[in-house]
């Protein structure tokens, strides 16, 4: 079955600029045929021909950071702690499907409560629920006292459904190892504080360089991708020494260690858009000026700005991934982080959506797959209501995407 999406502004991802009357040609679930038809070329038969005019064609969108089995939580314990497994395998199921409903065809777990994410990329593959392709993550690895370990000793509880407790490299290379056998793509790590967790402010740095490199050695021997947690200078050099794949946040990273990012190819996602809604929203849900105060996340967010456009200067790859699943930055609002990237950061809409889509695939390592809109790939792309080039917020409303995923409208 043939179907001719004709009289398109094609958007193809790579960068390039806009095309005008261009028509995308599917065959199955692979593109055949992305830009013009010369007269003569256009399918014949029994085509599905779908008239796009006045819209505009682009590759679906790629999340680079996201958390599908956090549904919305108020509070850090509900992640796990109030939550059982099975429910959480429940509202992941309805969150992947809500993703693909926003246009994005495709994303990267950055964690996730026990291997829920695992489940979930299984029933999405084989067609038992909707949902976008999936790089899957499983508990995260965080040190004694770090980031992801804020349960008080003496409660005794430990912290199992989100993370496991690893200190010193060859406890880390068994959870790595756990973590793999788990069935995980991606191994997340806390290498860094985080505002939110008073226990573990920004600037800390909570494993040292040949921790994170065990780590990282042990992932990929057996071709796993590593994703680190860092905000602060010193959990960021950590993290880009030990060259893992992406660097989460990062937002106080110098020059030299901005530098080294780049000179290592690893990738930058800023999860900008978070930090935004937790200082508009986070009151709401009981989080105190003491965190988002001057000194605390206000003081990070100017960090942001400056350090990501120096970022994009040194012509590091960045992803949007904004961090979703949390009251005061829920889910379904993903395209909210690649309007930062053109507000904040200052990419252009085009190269915004060059971002989310072409560098997203890069960073899953399904660039031959996914992410532009070529002859062989596969067939995932958002019609769009109108021209994100001029209003790149668009994309965040809903009613005006139609979604198609390996050649299928969602
Ligand atoms: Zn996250």
């Amino acid at each position: 079955m043939r179907t001719q999406l004709k009289n398109a502004r094609l958007i193809d991802g790579t960068g390039a600029r806009p095309v005008a009357d261009a028509s995308v040609v599917i065959e199955g679930e692979t593109i055949v045929h992305a830009g013009p038809l010369a007269r003569g070329d256009e399918p014949t038969g029994d085509a599905r021909v779908i008239d796009v005019t006045g819209k505009t064609v682009i590759p679906g969108l790629i999340e680079a950071h996201l958390h599908l089995s956090y549904n919305n939580v108020k509070a850090i314990a509900d992640l796990d702690l109030n939550c059982p497994p099975e429910y959480s395998t429940l509202f992941s199921a309805r969150n992947a499907e809500l993703v693909l409903k926003c246009g994005y065809t495709a994303a990267r777990s950055a964690g996730s409560v026990h291997a829920v994410d695992v489940a979930l990329k299984r029933a999405i593959n084989e067609g038992l629920y909707p949902g976008p392709r999936l790089l899957a993550a499983g508990r995260d690895i965080c040190a004694t006292g770090g980031m992801a370990d804020w349960n008080p000793s003496y409660l005794k509880l430990g912290m199992d459904g989100l993370a496991l407790i690893a200190d010193g490299p060859e406890q880390i290379r068994a959870a790595v190892r756990r973590v793999i056998k788990d069935g995980a793509d991606v191994v997340k790590c806390y290498v860094g504080g985080d505002a939110l967790l008073p226990h573990t402010p920004i600037a800390d740095c909570t494993y040292t360089l040949e921790e994170v490199r065990a780590l990282v050695d042990e992932a990929h021997m057996r071709g796993r991708m590593v994703s680190a947690h860092v905000r602060g200078e010193r959990s960021s050099e950590v993290a880009a020494r030990a060259g893992v794949d992406s660097i989460e946040h990062a937002t106080y990273a110098n020059d030299e260690t901005l530098k080294r990012i780049r000179d290592a190819g690893l990738t930058l996602v800023p999860g900008l858009r978070y930090l935004y809604s937790i200082i508009e929203n986070g009151p709401r849900f009981g989080i105190t000026e003491e965190i988002i105060g001057p000194s605390g996340l206000r003081d990070e967010i100017k960090q942001a700005a400056d350090t990501y456009r120096r970022a994009k200067d040194l012509g590091i790859r960045m992803c949007p991934g904004g961090d979703f699943g949390f009251a005061w930055n829920p889910h379904g609002e993903y395209a909210k982080d690649i309007q930062v990237f053109v507000d904040v950061i200052g990419f252009t809409p085009l190269e915004a959506i060059t971002c989310a889509t072409r560098r997203g695939a890069e960073l899953m390592r399904m660039q031959d797959r996914i992410g532009t809109l070529e002859p062989g790939k596969l067939a995932d792309l958002v019609i769009v209501d109108g021209d994100p080039l001029r209003d790149i917020g668009i994309l965040q409303d809903r009613a005006r995407l139609t979604v198609m995923k390996g050649g299928a409208l969602v």
